[in-house]
């Protein structure tokens, strides 16, 4: 045998990481008393335990304390009780401490990394190299932003009591992202880790110990959906950040609707990895690897969708095949593994159901010629072509190590395939060609974008999906908002509309007889019913009558939203003049909008002039900021930049208070649309025609068809059709508490995002509720990570 051939014969021999360190950890602790709060251990009270086996053999590691509901009471209690000392401490304080964490879990890095390979089964590599590192930098990393939070965050305070719930496929990391940004953030936390993988987040309390984190500031429960669901229904929690499946995502988003509690949701995907044909072939097959076979999988932007472009498919498929053959699936504890097990028998035969029923439905399912362990919960990397855009392997979360294939001819085709998913998690573009490239990431609908690479992640760079993957981000800037409430100026209360449907009495006069129609498309349309409401004015007469906008004027208006394409791909500085010359047309009509206030709401003359004037203002405003409320770059360390880019969060729907009636219906619509979202407006449901008369202002002022719809009609009625409405994006929303809580539960069909007052109006005057505070409401930030270098 010459060299070469030793070479291509050599075989990995085994390189064991030693368990004893991790074992000795385990023998030494009860488990049965593994709650972690208020700084002491306890059982749960109800005495139950779950187990949790290692995945890599299915033996038992431990049985751990179950906590019910009297036990999240518990933790609760101990939080809210370390918050005034915790959140009025300085950001300094605030700092060591979080720093003092990251110090410690670096002291026991090794011990960290073989006991989430232990548990979770992910090969010992992944632990050490990137989950662990990864958490500590997070803690490192969110020192800063505590030291920094009043200069950067003004007027902004910690949220309060934090209810954290995470998933198993990243135990440690997926705690990291959520304890570290709501220390610095100031508030104290309850984190439940999820039922497969506990431990590492046992010994993470028992370095809280150790680095001086003060008690109850951290509440660690274990325990499955009993202890979730205790959590999320909680009255003593501010706030709930949730990773995990789109289905308990929006079991979550209806518990907590109309609670006014903060909600952040990390759900799952079905990210696309787009192969174009000048591409570096073999970069893509190793991104490839990292992206759907690192964890096995089982992770929630894994790149599952491989979309590579026809003339190179061949090609691209064969070398994928060849790379697939070499991975090396064992025990997690050797160092060269490459494919562990899955972390449980539940999630094996889920992967094992999606395959055959893929396989079923067309797909061609291949698997390299190697041997499964004999015991554990292993699955073959498996490549799947063949695959139809309906095919389950292309449209369902398989959370296992599957890849399905498509192929695309041209850059509009792979746009299409991409966003062609109800997910809308992360992505990756392979294209020597970055301007190609560059093209191609604002387009995909995916909170986060790699180009020529795949599973970056950073403590500076936010990460957080779209539609049915969530919203919220973590990580960076983006992700301390998450954590933050600033105490927007609050107005009335919002009671139910009661008008009558009887008619109001006539108004004398001769004026003409004028009908508002409802403004859908650019074009002022009768309502699909052929209904109108009466409008009363202050002294109870008829001052005019309205459209009665339903469910199908909703869904025309929604379509023209969606149509305009005008407005979204306009430059910030073209959308800039349009909202300027909307100000200056209502300017030439503000005597008329000032009688008009007078006459419906009973403001005094100078009280109305003031609102018109505040109005124009408003627009001069937004229009000044259409093309300064600019995204950032993020220097991660890395060999990369990470453009954190401010896009349009889409068809954004708005119901507008009767407070300030002009006011408040264009202090939302201003800001959304300076960003480049389109809308469906209804009006205040009592004054409506301050709305009906700014159509033709709209009109004059060359704002595209469609960029802005208005339905007059039931206000608690056409909230519910745009929260139910699944090609409406966002939805900003003050009305009645039952309302805007309704709005909140129906939002779950596509989780659109919801901003809701909660029954409260705003106080639309004060300076407080223009600028950045709703500027922010009306993007979506998408990291975009460019790497450099030879
Ligand atoms: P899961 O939704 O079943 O469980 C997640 C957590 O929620 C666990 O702690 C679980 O105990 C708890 N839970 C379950 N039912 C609950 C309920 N009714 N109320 C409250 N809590 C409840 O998800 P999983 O199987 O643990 O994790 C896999 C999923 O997580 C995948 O869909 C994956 O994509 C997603 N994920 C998303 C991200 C992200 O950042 N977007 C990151 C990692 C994982």
């Amino acid at each position: 045998m010459n060299i070469l051939e030793r070479y291509h014969a050599m075989e990995y021999g085994p390189a064991p990481e030693a368990r004893n360190e991790a074992d000795a950890w385990l023998a030494g602790r009860d488990f049965s008393k593994a709650l972690f709060i208020d700084g002491a251990w306890r059982a749960a009270s109800g005495g139950k335990t779950f187990e949790t086996s290692e995945p890599s053999s299915g033996k038992l590691l431990a049985k751990v304390s179950d906590a019910g509901a009297a036990d999240i009471d518990a933790a609760v209690a101990a939080a809210t009780k370390a918050l005034p000392k915790w959140s009025a401490s300085s950001g300094y304080q605030r700092a060591k401490v979080l720093y003092a964490i990251g110090r410690a879990m670096q002291r026991h890095q090794r011990l960290f990394a073989v006991l989430e390979t232990i548990d979770n089964g992910k090969p010992i590599r992944e632990s050490r190299d990137i989950d662990v590192p990864l958490a500590i930098r997070h803690f490192i990393h969110h020192a800063g932003w505590a030291q920094a939070l009043d200069k950067d965050f003004p007027g902004h305070k910690g949220v309060g009591v934090v209810g954290q719930i995470i998933p198993w496929n990243f135990p440690l990391l997926m705690l990291a992202w959520k304890i570290a940004p709501a220390l610095a953030a100031g508030c104290t936390v309850v984190l439940k880790p999820a039922e497969f993988t506990p431990l590492t987040a046992i010994l993470f309390a028992e370095i809280c110990e150790r680095a001086g984190v003060p008690k109850g500031v951290v509440n660690i429960v274990q325990g499955g959906p009993e202890a979730g669901g205790a959590i999320v229904n909680h009255s003593g929690i501010q706030k709930i950040a949730f990773t995990g499946s789109s289905e308990v995502g929006k079991i979550i988003r209806k518990a907590t609707a109309g609670s006014g509690k903060k909600l952040s949701l990390e759900l799952g995907g079905k990210s696309a990895f787009i192969v174009f044909e000048d591409a570096d072939l073999d970069s893509a097959v190793e991104g490839l690897v990292d992206g759907i076979w690192f964890n096995q999988g089982q992770v929630c932007c894994a790149g599952s969708r491989l979309l590579v472009q026809e003339g190179i498919a061949e090609a691209l498929i064969a070398k994928v095949k060849t790379r697939m053959s070499r991975l090396r699936v064992g025990s997690p504890l050797d160092k060269n593994t490459d494919i562990g097990p899955l972390v449980d028998a539940t999630q094996l035969d889920r992967v094992k159901g999606l395959v055959a029923e893929g396989a079923r439905q067309g797909a061609v399912c291949w698997q390299p010629d190697a041997e499964l362990p004999s015991s554990g919960y292993y699955h073959l990397p498996t490549l799947a072509t063949g695959v139809s855009p309906a095919n389950i392997l292309a449209q369902e979360e398989v959370f296992g190590p599957v890849l399905a294939t498509m192929t695309f001819r041209n850059t509009e085709e792979a746009i299409e395939l991409a966003n062609n998913t109800r997910y809308g998690l992360a992505a990756s573009v392979w294209s020597e060609n970055v301007n190609l490239a560059l093209h191609v990431a604002p387009q995909l609908k995916a909170g986060v974008v790699w180009v020529n690479g795949t599973n970056m992640f950073d403590a500076a760079c936010g990460f957080g999906g779209y539609r049915e993957s969530g919203f919220g981000r973590e990580g960076g800037r983006e992700g301390m908002f998450e954590y933050l409430a600033a105490k927007l100026p609050l107005g009335p209360v919002i009671k139910q509309a009661t008008i009558s449907a009887q008619p109001v009495e006539q108004a004398d006069g001769a004026a003409i007889d004028r009908t508002a129609k409802l403004f859908i498309g650019g074009k002022q349309v009768r309502p699909d019913g052929n209904y109108s409401l009466a409008v009363a004015t202050a002294k109870g007469k008829l001052a005019g009558e309205v459209g009665f906008g339903n469910r199908k004027d909703i869904r025309d208006a929604v379509s023209a939203a969606r149509a305009c394409k005008a407005w979204p791909e306009a430059t910030a500085y073209n959308r800039s003049q349009v909202l300027y010359y909307l100000a200056e047309n209502l300017s030439g009509r503000a005597g008329e909008f000032t009688a008009r206030l007078t006459e419906l709401t009973g403001a005094t003359p100078k009280a109305a002039q003031e609102e018109v004037d505040q109005s124009i203002e408003r627009l001069f405003l937004y229009a000044g900021l259409a093309d300064k409320f600019e995204g950032r770059v993020h220097q991660p360390p890395a060999r990369a930049v990470t453009l954190a880019l401010h896009e349009p969060v889409g068809v954004v729907g708005i119901v507008a208070p009767d407070n300030a009636p002009l006011l408040g219906l264009i202090s939302l619509i201003a800001p959304a649309l300076a960003m480049g979202n389109t809308v469906v407006a209804v009006p205040s449901e009592r004054y409506p025609l301050l709305a009906t008369d700014l159509y033709q202002v709209i009109e004059y002022s060359d704002v595209p068809a469609g960029a802005i719809n208005i339905v007059t009609g039931r206000t608690a009625e056409l909230a519910g059709v745009l929260a139910k409405h699944d090609d409406v994006d966002g939805l900003w929303v003050f009305a009645d508490a039952e309302t805007c809580a309704k709005a909140e539960a129906w939002s779950i069909g596509n989780l659109k995002r919801i901003w809701s007052g909660n029954g409260r109006s705003l106080d639309w005057a004060s300076d407080e509720t223009a600028g950045d505070a709703l500027l922010r409401r009306a993007v979506e930030v998408k990291n975009v990570w460019v790497p450099y270098g030879d």
